[in-house]
């Protein structure tokens, strides 16, 4: 990757939105001023201008539940092909040996993989670990996001276990952590974790985001949660919840009540659940999706995100919001909109993020993607992008395709929707 300055942008031309329309679009500093029909006078703002023919515009992604201290360690580790279980005995063993400056490498290349993608906005978990020295991770990420300020936003969730006193905890936070984060249905006793890691956010007055009944039969935790948070004041999410996927419809609509009641966002991850779950089934093998469209047609915040990259949780990954959607598409049922709205706006929203996207008044943290629809941009996932965070360019990625083809590609195969904006 070669730099590109963060130069402010004050127009882009002839960009398409998701209806279809060829819009100009108008920033001002770190907000979109206005968006008019292609050719039509803009307000005269200070910056560059970009001609995106060619590009259809969302916001941008954001990415809810990351581990970038984790990500990219699958070549170092070598570890078995499995389950969650196996994936933490593989991660715990390597964890041990964590060097401060190598997790933050691994952190870097993931994070400028993701904003080349388009996310401009971050969430990773980051292990308090065992031994004498339990900050390694937090103070290599801390360095990242200080590193990456004015490029993308990060925030740092502290992710402990059962046996991870508060002490530590409250030192993670102390050093710049944000949120509170756990894994209660992990532990013995999964009521009495919960009731920890709510209280332990509570006292500290910080958001919580728990990775919460990532099990297809295993502790049920999330109603617990819902009853414990209602009226609270901070951001809550619940990531994975793969035990909702198997629950009977009449059941899950009462949960799903009990979530919206409480405001908790639910976070899917497919990549990394389709990869962790199932392994016991010979057959059948269940999907282990949150199964957003049931919970956003219940008034539930929803979200999706990848989790884990090339780590022991999962060994792929492409650090793109486009190969999440696509999975909410083809394993989880969602319409392509949905997806979409999943891993941008709907992202953002649980994050406690401001509004973003290609409307006046919104942030302009802003992906273009060389695309003619949205059904396009979701499938080709075309790696020909051009990534805004307030208003500023952050990354451009151009694709050069040469073939021996006889025609030029890409081969358009319909007129261009009307040039008009709706
Ligand atoms: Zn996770």
């Amino acid at each position: 990757m070669s730099a590109v300055p963060p130069v402010s942008i004050a127009a882009l031309r002839g960009v398409r939105l998701t209806s279809g329309a060829v819009v100009d679009i108008a920033l001002d500093g770190d907000e979109v001023l206005a968006v008019v029909p292609a050719g039509s006078p803009l307000p005269d703002t200070d910056g560059e201008t970009l001609d995106l023919t060619g590009y259809l515009v969302t916001a941008a992604g954001a990415e809810p539940h990351a581990h970038l201290d984790k990500s990219q360690s699958w070549d170092a580790i070598q570890p078995p092909f499995g389950d969650l279980v196996r994936a933490i005995e593989s991660w715990q063993a390597f964890a041990v040996t964590l060097d401060e400056d190598e997790t933050l490498g691994r952190a870097r290349s993931t994070a400028l993989r993701m904003l080349a993608s388009g996310i401009t906005s971050i969430r990773t978990h980051v292990d308090l670990l065992h031994g004498s020295d339990p900050l390694i991770g937090v103070r290599a990420l801390v360095r990242l996001r200080d590193e990456l300020e004015g490029l993308m936003d990060i925030e740092l969730v502290a992710l402990g276990g059962p046996t991870v006193p508060n002490a530590v905890f409250d030192a993670a936070l102390d050093a710049g952590v944000d949120l509170v984060g756990g894994a209660p249905h992990l532990a013995d006793d999964p009521l009495a974790d919960l009731e920890r890691l709510i209280a332990l956010a509570r006292r500290r007055d910080v958001g919580l985001d728990l990775h919460t009944d990532e099990s297809l039969a295993g502790a049920d935790t999330l109603a617990a949660y819902a009853r414990a948070v209602t009226g609270w004041h901070r951001p809550r999410t619940a990531g994975h919840c793969v035990r909702l996927s198997m629950m009977p419809a009449a059941d899950l609509a009462l949960l799903a009540d009990e979530i919206r009641a409480a405001d908790i966002g639910v976070i899917a991850l497919p990549i990394t659940n389709l990869y962790l779950q199932g392994w016991d089934a010979a057959h059948a093998v269940p999907r282990a999706i949150a199964p957003l469209g049931r919970l956003r047609a219940a008034g539930v915040r929803v979200a999706a995100g990848a989790d884990n990259v090339r780590d022991p949780f999962n060994p792929v990954g492409r650090c793109d919001h486009l190969e999440t959607a696509s999975l909410l598409v083809s394993a989880g049922h969602l319409a392509p909109e949905a997806a979409m709205d999943a891993v941008t706006t709907g992202a953002r929203d649980v994050m406690g993020l401001p509004v973003a996207g290609p409307v006046p008044g919104a942030r302009a943290d802003l992906v273009a993607v060389r695309a003619d629809s949205l059904g396009d941009a979701v499938a080709f996932a075309s790696a020909d992008r051009v990534v805004l965070h307030r208003g500023r360019l952050v990354s451009r990625t151009t694709v050069s395709t040469e073939t021996a083809a006889s025609v030029a590609l890409p081969v358009r195969t319909r007129s261009a929707a009307p040039a008009t904006a709706s």
